[in-house]
């Protein structure tokens, strides 16, 4: 069968290593908890040196924004255990995140125009 062949693959994205953990959640929506459950973001807000995430099963908390903290580290090497059962995120979504590509030298750094680029 012909369409069996023909698998569909999605076009992989790069993003940089250094993006800072706002930048990447604010991008990619998504969570990895310490307990190893990936959640949904319903909003995220950066306040200050600080962020401030909100799931979609209704989780509130404020984590440092910084590249090397643990959630960055975890979601750009997809450590998670399972999947948040009440965030519901949708296939698509963790689709485009599988394909998601992490790279030192290449990819985007998710900059604004406004922003002075290196
Ligand atoms: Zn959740």
């Amino acid at each position: 069968m012909e369409e069996n062949d023909k698998k569909k693959e999605l076009p992989k994205r790069y993003y940089r290593k250094r993006v800072g953990l706002f930048k990447l959640i604010d991008k990619i929506k998504l969570w990895p908890s310490r307990q190893g459950i990936l959640h949904g973001i319903k909003s995220i807000e950066l306040m200050g040196e600080q962020v401030r995430i909100t799931t979609h099963c209704d989780k509130t908390f404020m984590v440092n924004n910084s590249r090397n903290s643990r959630a960055a580290r975890w979601l750009r090497n997809k450590w998670f255990g399972k999947v948040c059962p009440v965030c519901k995120i949708p296939d698509w979504k963790l689709e485009k995140y599988s394909a998601t590509r992490f790279r030192r030298h290449y990819g985007s750094m998710l900059l604004n125009e406004t922003q002075i680029k290196e």
